[in-house]
């Protein structure tokens, strides 16, 4: 009887420890992902502004034009220009970080699916 109560508090004390330690750990993952995500946004900021730059434009006017930019280029390829599977993401052929003064011009861009689009990059980085 005494064994199966020490057995028992034991367990218990256990999966405190457990309750502790996975809450922590969470709340840890939890801060290191917002850290990673408020870096990456301000590396996206600042690497646009730079283009903006180039193109003579404000952060607010180059984001602007970009996104309708990209809404006009989906509904003028329609589908992936790889695959011809569903188009989501608008790929610059002359990489934006290569060729910045580029980014707007229409002739550098097409649809692509995200799988396509991967694939492209990759190909850049060989
Ligand atoms: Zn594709
Ligand atoms: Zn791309």
């Amino acid at each position: 009887m005494d064994n199966e109560l020490k057995k028992q508090k034991q367990r218990e004390a256990s999966q405190r420890y457990y309750r502790n330690h996975i809450e922590s750990e969470r709340e840890r993952c939890k801060l290191k992902n917002q850290k990673t995500k408020q870096k990456r946004n301000q590396q996206g900021i600042e690497y646009r502004t730079k283009i903006a730059k180039v193109l003579g434009l404000t952060y607010t006017q180059f984001t602007y034009q970009l996104q309708l930019l990209k809404k006009k280029i989906l509904q003028r390829d329609e589908f992936c220009v790889y695959c011809g599977g569903k188009a989501e993401i608008v790929h610059h052929e002359l990489e934006r970080k290569d060729y910045p003064e580029l980014t707007l011009t229409e002739n550098n861009m097409v649809s692509s699916c995200e799988e396509c689009h991967k694939l492209q990059h990759e190909v850049c980085l060989v």
